[in-house]
């Protein structure tokens, strides 16, 4: 059964580890990272784009496709279905689908705009139980489209955000959707510090996870983050074992064409990737 973020989080937090949100985007993906969740008793996040949720034909079949899954599966660690960079639209959808958890980025809205949908958001999801992410400060790169400016989050509308009663918050601390450029900086732990003094006990979100250095992604767990995104990692991976398999020739050889072994490789490599984020992240053991 799905659950809400709210707990494993919690126990993150309080761990000094923090757990992997994976985006998915089809049935492969979707196996691939419960089945190493469950091989390695590691809590995980499914998250889902709204163009991924589109892709998939719909947020019902998302929740069809994860709860028959967590049945057939027998998966026993905890799995939360999270909508990530939800509009208030799509959030209010996937509540409607099944989903148990939700992100809602206001943060391209003015403050007080962000903090009035956030705020009706947190009541929904109260009173069904669901966790729900908030983001201030726009997070740099590339996602669906949405290109944010890689701004660091003003701390004072962390806190404001953070006060409404969300279950986490993400915080744009320099960090950016995709692959990173040559030249970026890295991550302003000054600016995480500062978020956090305002936040307190409040799990931090990092997005943008592919190809920040390890001893970065540490630090930052060190420093509040409870939560970290990866998606383009396992983009990367997948597509790298299609093209070896297709390369080697291989869907030329006897039945080698079937999707069943067409997509083999691929998601092998995502559940390679999956496992040594969790590795990374700590998260392996803790369900
Ligand atoms: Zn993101």
């Amino acid at each position: 059964m799905l659950v809400s973020a709210k707990e494993m989080l919690e126990k993150a937090r309080d761990g000094h580890y923090a757990v992997g949100q994976f985006n998915i985007n089809n049935l492969e993906w979707t196996k691939a990272i419960l089945m190493t969740a469950e091989e390695l008793k590691s809590p995980v996040i499914l998250g889902v784009s709204e163009g991924a949720g589109k892709y998939m034909t719909g947020y019902k079949t998302v929740v069809g496709m994860v709860n028959g899954m967590l049945e057939e599966l027998k998966i026993t660690v905890p799995v939360a279905l999270h909508l990530d960079h939800g509009s208030y639209e799509g959030a209010l959808k996937c509540i409607e689908a099944g989903f148990s958890s939700v992100m809602f980025d206001g943060s391209h809205y003015p403050i007080e705009e962000n903090v009035e949908k956030t705020t009706e958001l947190v009541k929904i999801c109260a009173e069904k139980g669901l966790s729900l992410e908030a983001e201030v400060g726009s997070i740099g790169g590339e996602e669906d489209g949405v290109v944010g400016m890689g701004e660091v989050a003003d701390p004072a509308e962390c806190k404001r955000i953070a006060d409404l009663g969300v279950t986490m918050l993400a915080a744009g601390i320099g960090n950016i959707h995709g692959k990173y450029p040559e030249n970026w900086p890295g991550l302003r732990f000054d600016a995480l510090e500062a978020i956090k003094a305002q936040t307190g006990n409040m799990p931090l979100v990092l997005h943008g996870g592919t190809g920040i250095p390890e001893d970065m992604i540490k630090k930052a767990i060190d420093l509040g983050v409870a939560k970290i995104n990866v998606n383009t990692e396992c983009q990367l991976s997948f597509a790298a074992a299609t093209r070896e398999y297709i390369e080697a020739g291989k869907d030329l050889q006897g039945k080698g064409f079937d999707p069943r072994k067409l997509l083999a490789p691929g998601t092998e490599a995502i559940k390679a990737t999956v496992k040594e984020k969790m590795e990374l992240f700590g998260s392996i053991g803790k369900a």
